[in-house]
């Protein structure tokens, strides 16, 4: 029994997913004909109260649509320290839009309202123009945390009065939604453009989409093509992400169940100098300086455990659906025993 707690990407189709799969209807998305994948577009914008929505093929395209159709080059995208946009998407930000990044020091990875007031440029012609603000919920690098809707809708309306584009990346939306009282249309009505994985918790080989209005997904569309993302009989995938949506939302409490019960067995370990606040499916901690990280890492190793380091001492374990009970009494025994 191999246990890979190194990201929730890790997870393979079930049975019942690959079936959806194996029996979709498809056709050519580049022509705008695939029913598979315009039935996955019209479910996930309708879930979000949004006019469209367009399949791509993982969450950095979709993001970097997002921030391409948002901004002329030469402007700037403000954004958390830990942000993925800026950390992850291989400097994508510059290379696809010519556009800046300004960082927000925000609280465990969610920035305020107030600090973008603080950080946006007035509009003078020598100043970079403040075109676009992008949050992250749940927060990847910051251990999983998530917006209120009061947060979130805060950031809202300084954009709408600041003429800020506002974008969500919503690779974890989901987590976020399940934790808290706000559904996806609460979501859907505050953000220009949402992206959202199905290849994350929801449990689907490949796929993402980002939701806008009608306009926006249009340039989007474009901008996808260009991107290399236009893809062709591509209903088979977007049958994952259907299945997904029916089936594997509501069981994120558990992956966040499991994450919090680790994480209660951790903080009780000698080797272990503290583990960050679990509010969702990340566990992010770090070792005392005694223990090397790649010597725990190893270790995991060789108990047919995956793991891989976070920076400095810290260490980062994510639950999914491929993570069941039996997987977790394992890990806790084994953390148990170093
Ligand atoms: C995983 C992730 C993405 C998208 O990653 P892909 O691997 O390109 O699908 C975007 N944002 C966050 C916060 C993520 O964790």
């Amino acid at each position: 029994m191999t246990i890979d707690l190194r990201s929730d990407t890790v997870t393979k189709p079930t049975k019942s997913m690959l079936e959806a799969m194996f029996n979709a209807e498809v056709g050519d998305d580049v022509f705008a004909e695939e029913p598979t994948v315009i039935a996955l577009e019209q479910k996930v914008s309708a879930l979000f109260g949004k006019e469209a929505a367009l399949f791509c093929p993982s969450g950095t395209m979709t993001n970097q649509i997002a921030i391409k159709v948002h901004t002329q080059p030469g402007d700037e995208v403000l954004c958390d320290t830990t942000a993925h946009i800026y950390n992850y998407e291989g400097g994508g930000i510059a290379f696809n839009s010519g556009v800046q990044a300004k960082l927000i020091p925000g609280e465990r990875g969610r920035i305020s309202a107030q600090q973008v007031l603080e950080s946006m440029n007035p509009s003078y012609d020598w100043l970079t123009r403040t075109s676009l603000v992008c949050v992250e919920n749940t927060a990847n690098r910051a251990g999983g945390s998530y917006y209120s809707l009061l947060q979130m809708q805060e950031l809202s309306d300084v954009c709408k009065k600041n003429k800020l584009n506002y974008h969500l990346d919503g690779a974890r939306i989901f987590n976020a939604i399940v934790e808290n009282e706000y559904t996806s249309s609460d979501v859907g009505k505050l953000f220009d453009s949402i992206s959202v994985c199905f290849s994350k918790g929801l449990g689907a080989p490949v796929g993402s989409v980002i939701i806008g209005d009608k306009e926006f997904i249009r340039k989007a569309r474009r901008v996808r093509k260009v991107f290399g993302g236009g893809m062709r009989q591509a209903g088979y995938l977007a049958a994952a992400g259907i299945y997904a949506l029916d089936n594997n939302i509501n069981r994120l409490k558990e992956d966040h169940k499991r994450a919090k019960q680790l994480a209660t067995t951790m903080s009780g370990l000698p080797y272990i100098d503290n583990v960050l606040p679990v509010d969702t499916n990340i566990i992010i901690f770090n070792l005392n300086e005694k223990l090397k990280p790649e010597d725990f890492v190893k270790k995991l190793a060789s108990h047919d455990i995956k793991a891989t380091g976070f920076g400095k001492q810290a260490i980062r374990f994510v639950t999914h659906l491929d993570f069941t009970d039996n997987m977790l009494e394992k890990t806790e025994s084994v953390l148990k025993s170093i």
